[in-house]
C-alpha cells in the first residue's frame, strides 16, 4: 500500500530532516512511527501526504508515485482548533471533504452521520465544534477522515492534545474502527481495511496500538528499528498493558528511541 524508498528532505534553511528512509507497509497495517523529538516523523508524515516535496527518494502509495496528495487519503493532526472549521456545523464538518468523492449533497450528509455514529457522536451533528469538549472534536476530525473512506489514514500526534483517559477511548476507537472502516461498505478496498501510518511520541500507545513499531534515529531521522507486536486482539487498556510481551515490547521500543 504504501512504498518509501532512500528517502530524504532537506529543508531550504540546509537542516536535513530525514535521510535514507525505507519503509514499505502493506494494506490493512497499522504501524506506529516514534522517534526522538524534531527526527523528522512530521516531515515523512508530510512527505507521504503529498504536501512537502522530498529532496530525495520515491514515495507510492497503491503504487502510484505520490506526486500531489493522493486522492485516496485522509490525515488527522493533532490541533483538531485548526483542522475544523469553527463556522461550520459538525456535520458539514465531516461531509466538507466528500466533495471530492463527487458524491451527492444527501449522500454527502448521510455518510458524514454514519461517520458520526460510528465514533459515538450520534446527536451532535448540528452542533458547532467550539461546543464540544476536545475529546469530541478530535472525534469529529476521526470521523471526517473514516467518511472520506481512505485507503491510507496518516495520523500525526492525534491524540496529543486530549487528557489521558480520553486518549485511551480515542485509541480504542482507533483500533475497533480500523477494520471496518466503511458505515457504507465499501466495494474497492479489496477488502483488506484501511491502512494507518501513526506518528506519536508515546512509546506506551505506539505498542499498543501497533502491528509494527517503527523508531527512527535522531536527526536526521533514519529507520533505527522495527519491532512487530504480536499480542492478542481485542486489545484492552487494562489487559493488554499488563502482558509480560507488552511490557518487553515498550522497554525494547523504549531502548531504541534512546539509542543515539
Ligand atoms: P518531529 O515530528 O519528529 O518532531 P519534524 O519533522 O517536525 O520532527 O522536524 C524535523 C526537523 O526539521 C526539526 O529540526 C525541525 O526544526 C525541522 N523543520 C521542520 N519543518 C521545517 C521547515 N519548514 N523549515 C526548516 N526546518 C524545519
Amino acid at each position: 500500500m504504501l512504498e518509501i524508498a532512500g528517502l530524504g528532505h532537506r529543508y531550504a534553511d540546509g537542516h536535513q530532516a530525514v535521510e535514507g528512509v525505507e519503509l514499505h507497509v502493506a494494506r490493512g497495517e497499522l504501524v506506529s512511527i516514534v522517534g526522538p523529538s524534531g527526527c523528522g516523523k512530521s516531515t515523512l508524515l508530510r512527505c507521504v501526504a503529498g504536501l512537502q516535496r522530498p529532496s530525495e527518494g520515491r514515495i507510492a502509495v497503491g503504487g502510484r508515485p505520490v506526486d500531489g496528495v493522493p486522492d485516496d487519503l485522509a490525515v488527522v493532526f493533532q490541533d483538531y482548533t485548526r483542522s475544523l472549521f469553527p463556522w461550520l456545523t459538525v456535520r458539514d464538518n465531516v461531509a466538507l471533504p466528500l466533495r471530492r468523492r463527487g458524491l451527492a449533497r444527501a449522500e454527502r450528509r448521510a455518510q458524514a452521520l454514519a461517520a458520526l455514529a460510528q465514533v459515538g457522536l450520534d446527536g451532535t451533528a448540528g452542533k458547532y465544534p467550539w461546543q464540544l469538549s476536545g475529546g469530541m472534536q478530535q472525534r469529529v476530525a476521526l470521523a471526517r477522515a473514516l467518511a472520506y473512506r481512505p485507503a491510507l489514514l496518516l495520523m500525526d500526534e492525534p491524540f496529543g492534545s486530549v487528557d489521558a483517559q480520553t486518549r485511551e477511548d480515542l485509541e480504542d476507537l482507533l483500533l475497533s474502527v480500523r477494520g471496518g472502516t466503511d458505515p457504507g461498505g465499501r466495494a474497492d478496498d479489496g477488502g483488506g481495511g484501511m491502512t494507518i501510518l501513526l506518528v506519536t511520541h508515546d512509546i506506551d500507545e505506539s505498542v499498543y496500538v501497533g502491528d509494527r513499531v517503527v523508531v527512527l534515529t535522531g536527526a536526521p531521522g533514519r529507520v533505527h528499528s522495527e519491532l512487530r507486536v504480536e499480542l492478542p486482539a481485542p486489545r484492552d487498556q487494562i489487559v493488554t498493558r499488563g502482558l509480560p510481551e507488552f511490557v518487553k515490547l515498550r522497554a525494547e521500543v523504549g531502548r531504541a528511541v534512546r539509542r543515539p
